[in-house]
């Protein structure tokens, strides 16, 4: 089974590298792909954690917004987790998330939602890429919503008032930047329509032109009729389609390894990083 776009609580999910790691080999995952938000800091806990069978694809959902503002998650899996300019790329990302989420709560605030950046803060794991998950858990622990979910279909969804994007590289940025780091991109998600405004068909062109590797196909947030077409559109521009959980713990309803990725794809997307880094025993 393999399952390559899941998180720890190095972003927004709620298990531990290790306790991901784990849980992936009690399910008897052989290729785990660990993409936590703009960041490569849960790699080596989840690393040390290998044994037995299980392949470790390390890589990081780098946020992207393209130049007419659409929100895009782009995948880099197997990059070299030393490349500077990657790292620096990252790192800005994440600087960019602070002064968005002081955004984000300050509009509340004046809406009359008694919440601040301390009970944000508090709602974050030590050293997590600040997201909105943290601030939808703030809500929870302040008893103003019932769950993440919630706050995702009503006051935190990209469509809501109190929405604010963080600066952030466009994907063919992104991608130019995870092959040049020698890694492999899958674009995630790109047709989950309930989240927001999404790309179109024609803008895959760009982004293969970029190096984009794969589509993710298969994915809880896209239904029939979006995996259909995305699978047209990976036919037609010979690129690998994968499926994955988007695995949260219990930060969202997704369950590890529900959406897999076929063996030959996965075959066919690592024979194009630059190098094997695949993680094993
Ligand atoms: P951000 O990166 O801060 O814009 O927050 C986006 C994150 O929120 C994504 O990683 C999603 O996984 C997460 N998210 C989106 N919808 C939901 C939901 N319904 N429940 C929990 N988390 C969600
Ligand atoms: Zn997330
Ligand atoms: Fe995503
Ligand atoms: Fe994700």
């Amino acid at each position: 089974m393999i399952d390559l776009h899941t998180h720890t609580n190095k972003s927004d999910g709620t298990d531990s590298p290790r306790e991901l790691v784990n849980k992936a080999i009690s399910l008897g995952i052989n290729v785990l792909g660990i993409t936590d938000h703009d960041t490569t800091s849960g790699w080596e806990e989840a690393a040390q954690t290998v044994r037995g069978e299980i392949n470790l694809a390390l890589g990081s959902e780098i946020s992207c917004l393209t130049d007419d503002g659409v929100s895009v998650h782009m995948l880099g899996l197997l990059f070299d987790g030393k490349d500077e300019a990657m790292a620096t790329m990252l790192e800005e990302t994440r600087d960019g998330r602070l002064p968005r989420m002081r955004k984000m709560v300050e509009k509340m605030r004046a809406a009359g939602i008694d919440i601040s950046m301390d009970d944000v803060e508090a709602a974050r794991p030590i050293g997590a890429t600040l997201g909105r998950p943290h601030l939808a858990d703030a809500m929870v622990n302040k008893g103003i919503i019932k769950s993440r979910d919630e706050a995702f279909q009503g006051m935190l969804n990209n469509d809501s008032v109190f929405y604010v994007s963080h600066a952030a590289p466009t994907p063919v940025q992104a991608i130019a930047m995870i092959r040049s780091a020698g890694g492999v991109a899958v674009i995630a998600h790109p047709f989950a329509s309930h989240r927001g405004q999404i790309l179109k068909a024609s803008d895959f062109h760009e982004l293969v032109s970029a190096g984009l590797n794969g589509i993710e196909v298969d994915h809880r947030d896209q239904n029939p009729d979006e995996r259909r077409m995305l699978r047209e559109i990976a036919l037609e521009l010979d690129l690998v389609i994968t499926g994955s959980s988007d695995y949260h713990g219990s930060g969202k309803l997704n369950s590890l390894g529900e959406y897999k990725t076929a063996p030959l794809q996965w075959e066919k997307l690592e024979s194009q990083a630059n190098q094997r880094r695949v993680v094993r025993a």
